[in-house]
């Protein structure tokens, strides 16, 4: 450690870039939490977006459904309408009878069938109803999602803003310290999740909270060369007098 560096002044500056360090890591971290935010939101409206597409699929099957019974009951009022042309050409009371049991058998059907058109025709009266309410629900889940974006973006922007504010004053404030010293300060700070200088309150290191010998603490109090944890690595500082 060459002669000239002012340990005790030098552990001040470290300490001041700390306290700008700190909230850089802070805003950072909270920087990274606010796609979570959003995720939530993202999720429900997905979620929604599928249960209308469930919705009308649903509508559509049902709609062929409808063709389909049509198209059969149409068949059927034809096959009974050319049954009952025939009747007349018929010759004797047993062929007559034979016919009209069939035109009758093709009654019953078409009769069923219509049935089954107007349970069809109830079922697409409630899909539509229920189209409508999963499209209310997808726009309600809309309006949460584009507010939340909003209002994550502004956060972002805030956040951006004080980064770049904290990062001016660290420009003011690391040329005073000695190039050596802010290469390891860094380097602490990087590897140590944005804590590289600490107290030692109540005799240990306040960054991970393992108690120092004596002979250690009074080397932080006498500030005569940098004081690092030996089992953290962080710097040590105090700023009470030594006992
Ligand atoms: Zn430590």
């Amino acid at each position: 450690m060459p002669q000239q560096i002012d340990i005790a002044a030098q552990l001040d500056v470290l300490i001041k870039l700390q306290g700008l360090d700190t909230q850089i890591y802070a805003l950072r971290r909270e920087k990274e939490k606010k796609p979570q935010e959003l995720a939530a939101f993202e999720a429900e409206f997905k979620e929604k977006d599928a249960g209308l597409k469930k919705a009308e699929a649903d509508f559509t099957v049902l709609q062929l459904k409808r063709k389909e019974k049509e198209g059969a009951l149409s068949g059927k009022e034809e096959q009974v309408k050319k049954l009952q042309s025939q009747l007349s050409q018929l010759k004797t009371n047993k062929e007559y009878s034979a016919m009209q049991h069939e035109i009758n058998a093709h009654k019953a059907d078409k009769s069923l069938i219509e049935d089954e058109i107007l349970t069809l025709m109830d079922d697409i009266d409630k899909a539509k109803i229920k189209i409508e309410k999963e499209k209310e629900l997808l726009s309600q889940e809309e309006v949460k999602l584009n507010q939340q974006q909003k209002l994550v973006k502004a956060q972002l922007e805030e956040i951006e803003k004080k980064l770049q504010q904290l990062e001016i004053g660290r420009q003011v404030i690391t040329p005073q310290v000695d190039p050596s010293t802010l290469k390891k300060y860094e380097k602490i700070l990087r590897s140590k999740n944005g804590l590289a200088i600490v107290g030692i309150g109540s005799n240990a290191c306040q960054g991970c909270n393992m108690n120092l010998p004596p002979q250690v603490i009074n080397q932080v109090h006498l500030k005569k060369e940098f004081i690092i944890c030996e089992s953290c690595t962080r710097f040590l500082y105090t700023n009470e007098p030594a006992e």
